[in-house]
């Protein structure tokens, strides 16, 4: 399997990396070291996560060259709008310690504004300053709305997607539109790993339910950033790439999905 996933704009993204949702700044330090250390180059941030400043320090500490690693960070809702998307992403930029993203992404849907935020992410694409740009936690109409003013599609759109909420119907319309998937709470929040199915799958391989469900994504051909802040599970969530999951497998954990969403539904959030 390909360790990168080439974007509609030929930029490779890492299917596997690390996400730092919920991560204190001097634990995100920590763990953006052993990922990088261990084979990850995707790390997965946002403004809100207020772990910028530990990301960056993280990708310092652990020596790796700068155009190894691909870092997305996201637009916060509050910073939506022409203006302050620029500023925002400066601001990211600075406390990242980078003077370019990989990846940067408006973080949810916000009305009225998002299409002006797609004109300032455009620009700072254009910039070279992020080298891809997409959006997260936005369905299928959000994207229709988006088109009516964009000059550039978005290459990537971050959403909720594990085995119980499979989200079919978006992914095949992304898939025809050229735009990848990655999903976000990847491993349900480790809510679904004591799920019998998966640690049954996980006994025919010799591996954890975790490592069953990132085998899943990536054999689905969706880019995925499971988050974790012990090193010995950053590790084992990266050993993924020697084993194989069955036809009838992948079918099995297709059929656990309930539509079950952990966070917030786009089309009805107030943050
Ligand atoms: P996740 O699905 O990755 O689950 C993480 C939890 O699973 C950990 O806290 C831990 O309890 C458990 N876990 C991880 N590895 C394990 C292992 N090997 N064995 C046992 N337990 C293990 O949850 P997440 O953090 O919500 O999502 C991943 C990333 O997605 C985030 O960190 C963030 O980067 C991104 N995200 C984005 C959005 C968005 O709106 N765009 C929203 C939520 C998360």
């Amino acid at each position: 399997m390909d360790r990168t996933k080439q974007l509609a704009n030929g930029i490779q993204m890492p299917r596997l990396g690390l996400g730092v949702w919920r991560v204190e700044e001097t634990d995100a330090t920590n763990s953006v070291k052993w990922a990088i250390e261990n084979g990850y180059h995707l790390i997965d941030t946002a403004a809100v996560y207020k772990n910028e400043r530990g990301v960056g320090e993280g990708i310092r500490q652990s020596g790796a060259k700068r155009e190894e690693l691909f870092i997305t960070t996201k637009l916060w809702n509050d910073d939506q709008g022409y203006d302050t998307t620029h500023q925002a992403f400066n601001d990211s930029l600075a406390r990242l310690g980078l003077d370019y993203v990989d990846l940067y992404l408006i973080h949810w849907p916000v009305e009225g504004k998002f299409n002006d935020s797609w004109r300032a992410m455009e620009e700072i694409y254009a910039s070279g300053r992020a080298k891809a740009i997409g959006v997260s936690n936005f369905h299928q109409h959000h994207i229709e709305q988006l088109m009516t003013t964009a000059k550039i599609k978005p290459m990537v759109d971050q959403i909720e997607l594990h085995p119980t909420l499979t989200q079919e119907n978006l992914r095949t319309y992304l898939a025809e539109e050229g735009i990848a998937v990655e999903a976000w709470s990847p491993l349900g929040q480790g809510k679904i790993l004591q799920n019998p199915t998966l640690v049954e799958i996980g006994k025919n391989h010799q591996k954890s339910a975790a490592q069953v469900i990132i085998r899943w994504h990536l054999q689905s051909d969706i880019i995925v950033i499971p988050k974790s802040v012990h090193e010995a599970r950053i590790k084992e969530n990266f050993a993924v790439f020697d084993f194989e999951l069955t036809e009838e497998e992948m079918m099995r954990i297709n059929h656990l999905n309930i539509n079950e969403r952990l966070g917030a539904d786009p089309d009805n959030f107030n943050f």
